[in-house]
């Protein structure tokens, strides 16, 4: 038995413990800069029935949230534009990393995706970022300069998408090699080549009959290789299962081993990035507890959601990235990444991000 198959049948044993955490809950992964209740509305949080027969629909996580972004919100994002645009960055020593997920065009007559930004507005923020004198690095050239104490330029940034969704090869992958934008792309390995939706898609319309499955289906292993052979792509770790590992760093420990040699057997990746699911510290998705835990699997960093620049003294077990979403232009997301957004954020004594479940009426 080779060491993939043995760590999965031991997933199985793991599925086990995967239960009994937050059910029917809530939970927006992109930090909302604003007072609780602010821009957000509450979605029905229904358990996979399309697929009952996988364990997905056993799997109990944390659902997302809507995003409805609220006056409050724009009006912040657009005097953090005016501000960048007036002043540039606003730390010398900085950079930042974006967080994206899902690439698809909303299709018409369902609900509009979740987590997702269109390809054309894909192409307008990134280039728009380049054409402001932004320079896009790979994720390991930040980690390599950190790592031996070089200088970031300060307009860097870094492109990054979660979850493994197969539209980060069909509709980003053209997009990033005609602006030689690299990304990496963090995978839950468990649902590599699945026909089903993510477990932890909460987009009503995905799976349906009628829903191009590129919206919504999981990557298949010939399209990371597509995507390692363009050279513009690293994959990263995910963990396997994409479950709800607050306070329970053993599982995560477990879980990010089987997610590392499903990696290193089907890409030959030897010591990737990981990002932690959901991510958010306030909701303890991100903890020194789970960034411990990375740190012993050998991953090279443990990303988290928090909305927040990096800064030379941080960990890359513990750097936030800045979620690119689908009302930003690459004039908000200069300002996000130039600092401006959290420092107005800091002024004003708004949270970066929260739980939304508790407010949910579902
Ligand atoms: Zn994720």
């Amino acid at each position: 038995m080779n060491a993939v198959a043995e760590l999965q049948e031991r997933e199985g044993e793991a599925q086990v413990t995967l239960q009994g955490v937050v059910a029917r809950t809530s939970l927006d992964p992109h930090p909302n800069p604003f007072p609780e209740g602010e821009g957000t509305v509450a979605r029905p949080s229904t358990c996979w029935g399309q697929n009952p027969s996988t364990h997905a629909c056993q799997l109990i996580v944390p659902r997302g949230c809507e995003r409805r972004v609220g006056l409050k919100e724009r009006l912040g994002l657009a005097i953090a534009a005016g501000l960048n645009e007036l002043f540039g960055p606003l730390e010398k020593r900085a950079f930042g990393i974006l967080m994206y997920h899902r690439v698809v065009d909303p299709p018409a007559g369902v609900p509009r995706p979740t987590w997702s930004v269109p390809p054309q507005l894909l192409e307008a923020q990134l280039s728009g970022l380049l054409a402001r004198g932004w320079q896009p690095w790979p994720l390991s050239q930040v980690l390599a300069c950190h790592e031996r104490e070089l200088p970031i330029p300060r307009k860097t940034f870094v492109v990054t998408f979660d979850d493994g969704y197969a539209n980060n090869c069909t509709q980003a992958l053209p997009i990033l090699s005609r602006l030689g934008v690299p990304a990496t792309v963090f995978l839950a390995t468990a649902y590599l080549d699945s026909e089903e939706p993510f477990p932890s898609d909460d987009w009503e319309a995905a799976g349906q009959p009628g829903i191009v499955s590129d919206a919504w289906r999981p990557l298949s292993t010939d399209e990371c290789w597509q995507m390692l052979a363009s050279g513009l792509i690293d994959i990263g770790a995910h963990t396997h299962t994409h479950a709800d590992f607050r306070d329970r760093p053993g599982d995560l420990l477990a879980d990010l081993q089987i997610n590392l040699a499903v990696l290193r057997e089907r890409f030959g990746i030897a010591q990737p990035a990981f990002s932690l699911p959901y991510g958010t510290k306030r909701d303890g998705f991100a903890s020194t507890g789970l960034a411990s835990a990375a740190r012993a699997v050998g991953v090279s960093c443990s990303l988290t959601a928090e909305a927040t620049i990096v800064r030379p003294a941080d960990s890359p077990f513990d750097w936030g990235r800045i979620p690119a979403e689908e009302h930003d232009t690459a004039r908000t997301l200069a300002a996000r990444l130039g600092g401006w957004q959290e420092a107005l954020r800091a002024k004003f004594q708004v949270p970066s991000s929260k739980f939304q479940g508790s407010r949910s009426s579902h």
